[in-house]
């Protein structure tokens, strides 16, 4: 009766099958944290692992000092008006620290929307209009954008900038200005390589902590 009874393994598939079923009703895994440095400020932070800097602030701050400090190379007899405008307008953003870039972004749908309702004109000039302005803060309905010409943007954007005279932001233009005069950068962040770097430099300053 037993004779010819052969013993074989366990088919892998079964076996499979049961711990995909087990990995289905387990919870959903908690997201990994990093303990990561900020470039900017040196501070260590809790991300995921797609953060770069600790706050908003610290990214406009280490965007800024980028940026003059590439356009002080580029122009060492003194830079075009332009230029200076929009260095001004990076400086004073990034001393409040209130701009933000992302909820400032305009999907294409809502730029049709603007240069159609606006006639493709400036709303101020009526020369052609090529920018979208936000015209009070950084929402993004229809009402508060509106359609310029590059001109009347630079200078409403100016005319919204005055000197700061409260000794916290003065302190703040103060350091910035240094970062951007100093002869080797002061930060890793301030260095015009930084966008080649930046990848290494973040995986050698990030730990996973769970
Ligand atoms: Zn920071
Ligand atoms: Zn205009």
């Amino acid at each position: 009766m037993t004779i010819g009874w052969t013993t074989v393994p366990i088919p892998q598939r079964a076996k499979k099958s049961s711990t995909a079923r087990q990995r289905k009703t387990r919870p959903p895994r908690t997201p990994k944290v990093y303990a990561c440095v900020c470039p900017n400020c040196g501070e260590t932070f809790e991300a995921t692992r797609s953060k770069t800097y600790c706050t908003n602030r610290c990214r406009l701050e280490a965007e800024v000092v980028r940026y003059t400090r590439k356009k002080l190379t580029e122009h060492p007899d003194g830079w075009p008006e332009d230029i200076d405008a929009v260095v001004r307008t990076k400086m004073a953003h990034a001393v409040t620290g209130t701009y933000n870039k992302n909820a400032r972004r305009l999907s294409p749908k809502r730029r049709a929307e603007v240069i159609a309702r606006d006639g493709g004109r400036c709303v101020r000039c009526n020369g052609e209009g090529t920018e979208i302005d936000h015209i009070a803060g950084d929402s993004t309905d229809l009402e508060n954008l509106q359609l310029l010409c590059n001109a009347c943007h630079r200078h409403k954007t100016n005319s919204c900038i005055t000197e700061a005279t409260d000794p916290e932001s003065r302190a703040t233009s103060k350091r910035l200005w240094l970062r951007v005069y100093a002869r080797e950068p002061l930060r890793v962040c301030d260095a015009s390589d930084w966008a080649q770097n930046r990848v290494t430099w973040l995986a050698q300053h990030r730990a996973q902590v769970f």
